[in-house]
């Protein structure tokens, strides 16, 4: 099975990003059906919210 580079639209702040062969392979590897809806850089930002819920500064 060969992965390419596929372009998604990002659901949170509509910006392209691609989701990389690799990142596909390590989805299938992981048994994850689901393809990434948002960007890393919106993805970094949930999860700083997360871990960042009790840091005030
Ligand atoms: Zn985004």
């Amino acid at each position: 099975m060969e992965f390419q580079d596929k372009t998604i639209i990002c659901k949170d702040c509509g910006n392209e990003f691609v989701f990389t062969a690799n990142e596909q392979a390590f989805y299938r590897e992981k048994n994850l059906e689901h393809e990434p809806k948002r960007c890393k850089a919106c993805r970094d930002k949930k999860k700083a919210e997360r871990d960042n819920h009790s840091d005030n500064v």
